[in-house]
């Protein structure tokens, strides 16, 4: 029987593959025309993964693997299910896909050929989801959880106590950027020749897809990966902390690490990349300690001493984000599929607003983040969350029109990790399993955050009447709207009161001027 290997889209990656599975007959690989076609994805997304895909099987022929990458009609499931039929003397071992649809699908794939189909646990995650599924359905907090994976992993600890004493050093992480901050240039990559024919390929297979390929610049192979990676330790982590919540006209990217690509695709892992910044961690702190005996004799006196040392708020901060929010995004997953894919807590049904595919919209807050989305298929976790989500919830649009929205539109977007960021997180779509309160906010939190209200033509300090930021009245309708919902959650109680005190006359404003927004917004829409 000639023993085949078939690697996921998101599996591009042969470290995270059990040692004996590199003494295959054969690599398999589909490039599915079917699979990139159930939502209209980002071109760039798709020019990203099928780009990773096909450097990554050429590497796999330098190293002497025997490759079969093929460009198929059908689903992936569907190609080796028809590759199984054609070939009877062959067998295949599939690493669990991450995402639901194609798993299932591999595990009938299992049940129609038996023995010749072995499927093995995915091991592109650093916690056993296993354990965890029941305690996280059960509305088991992300903080928790992270704790228990800093305990069990030993990052950042310090003789069974967290390092400097605190498990979060969120409060120093909540700045907004200071006019005068330079910010880092992102790495980008100019598309070689198995890129550019990919680029023609998305153009040529998939015209109506969201976004361009033009301007293409994303890292294709896990060495630029790394790169990106590199960089963001060298020049962007030791800011990542402070500036995390901010958002500023014209910088998409900010200090972010934009990784979510790689990680996501398996060019880089979680695991690794907590471990190097850990590393760049201490080796700051060493090389701060040892520039200090050197500069200052025995009372350690650094005069002299230029090199900083990496702030802890950031690599906590960076780190709570991998392995505490990430992993735990995708043990919800697993805990709360299929049925969660139904979840509309408040029952919305409004169609997305047009602006989400046009970035067409005077709120420049919207806007930029629109904007990016459109030329990049990225926007950092605030503009995401407060801006994109925030807006949705506010105008009432279906959460599930939302998710699907932010899955086809971000290069980074696959199911099990769109989802619950979209249903449980931002949209509150799950009543309350994932996050305790709605995200919702009006003008002031974004320009406390942001520059964006300096060039807006909306007045964010103005609360009603014709120049008011959209912002604000739409908050106060929404927790008007909601107000029963809302009212037994003790975390928004303060919300709740506050509206309850507001003269009647001024709640009259809001729900006329809201109800003539939404009406425009949805002629707009027609
Ligand atoms: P950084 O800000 O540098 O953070 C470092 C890493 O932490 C990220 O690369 C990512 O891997 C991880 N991370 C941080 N927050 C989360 C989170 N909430 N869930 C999972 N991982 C997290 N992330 C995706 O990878 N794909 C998505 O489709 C996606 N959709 C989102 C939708 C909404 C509505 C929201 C609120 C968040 C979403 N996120 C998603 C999480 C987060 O916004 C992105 O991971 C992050 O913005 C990616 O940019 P970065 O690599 O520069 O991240
Ligand atoms: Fe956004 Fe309102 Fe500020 Fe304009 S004024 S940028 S709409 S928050």
């Amino acid at each position: 029987m000639r023993k085949l290997l078939y690697i996921h889209q998101d599996q591009l990656n042969l470290n995270c593959f059990p040692e004996e599975l590199s003494s295959v007959d054969a690599v398999i690989m589909a490039e599915s025309v079917a699979d990139a076609s159930i939502l209209p994805f980002h071109k760039k997304k798709l020019v990203l993964e099928w780009s990773a895909r096909r450097h990554f099987a050429s590497e796999l022929e330098k190293d002497g693997y025997d490759v079969i990458l093929s460009q198929t009609e059908k689903t992936s499931a569907g190609f080796l299910r028809e590759y199984l039929e054609s070939h009877r003397d062959a067998s295949i071992v599939i690493m669990e896909p991450a995402e639901w649809t194609p798993r299932m699908e591999m595990m009938k794939l299992a049940d129609a050929f038996g023995e010749r189909i072995r499927i093995i646990p995915n091991t592109f995650f650093l916690a056993d989801a296993g354990s965890w599924t029941d305690t996280v359905r059960n509305g088991y907090r992300m903080e928790f959880f992270y704790r228990e994976i800093r305990r069990q992993t030993g990052y950042l600890m310090d003789d069974g106590k967290p390092e400097g004493g605190e498990w979060n050093y969120d409060d120093r992480n909540r700045k907004s950027l200071p006019d005068d901050e330079n910010v880092p240039e992102s790495p980008s990559f100019t598309p070689d020749k198995i890129t550019q024919e990919v680029m023609a390929d998305v153009n040529r297979l998939f015209p109506d897809h969201f976004g361009s390929t033009e301007g293409f610049a994303y890292a294709v192979t896990r060495k630029d990966a790394l790169q990106v990676f590199r960089n963001f330790l060298d020049v962007r982590l030791e800011n990542f902390g402070p500036y995390q919540d901010a958002m500023a006209d014209g910088e998409p990217f900010l200090f972010h690490s934009l990784i979510s690509p790689y990680l996501n695709i398996g060019l880089l892992t979680a695991r690794e990349v907590c471990e190097a910044a850990i590393e760049a961690y201490d080796a700051s702190k060493k090389q701060k300690t040892d520039s200090g005996k050197k500069g200052g004799g025995s009372d350690g006196n650094d005069e002299g001493d230029d090199s900083k040392t990496l702030p802890l708020n950031s690599v906590e901060g960076f780190l709570r984000q991998i392995i505490g929010w990430r992993e735990y995004i995708r043990i919800y997953y697993e805990a709360m599929m299929p049925d969660v894919r139904e979840a509309n807590h408040f029952s919305y049904g409004e169609e997305l607003p047009d602006l989400y595919w046009s970035a067409d919209t005077d709120m420049n807050c919207l806007s930029q983040a629109t904007q990016s989305v459109l030329d990049h298929g990225y926007a950092h976790h605030i503009q995401r969350l407060m801006i994109l989500s925030n807006f949705s919830n506010l105008t009432g649009s279906d959460p599930r029109r939302l998710l699907d929205w932010f899955w086809f539109a971000f290069v980074d977007a696959h199911e099990w990790v769109v989802l619950p960021n979209v249903l449980g997180m931002s949209t509150f779509a799950d009543g309350g399993v994932l996050a305790s309160k709605p995200y919702v906010a009006g003008g002031n939190y974004i320009n406390k955050m942001s520059n964006h209200c300096k060039s807006c033509r909306y007045n964010v300090k103005a609360r009603t009447g014709e120049s008011a930021c959209p912002f604000n009245y739409l908050y106060w309708n929404f927790v008007d709207r909601e107000h029963d919902k809302l009212k037994q959650n003790p975390r928004i109680g303060f919300m709740i009161r506050t509206w309850d005190k507001k003269g009647e006359e001024e709640k009259q404003n809001i729900r006329e001027q809201s109800e003539v927004f939404l009406a425009e917004l949805k002629r707009y829409n027609s």
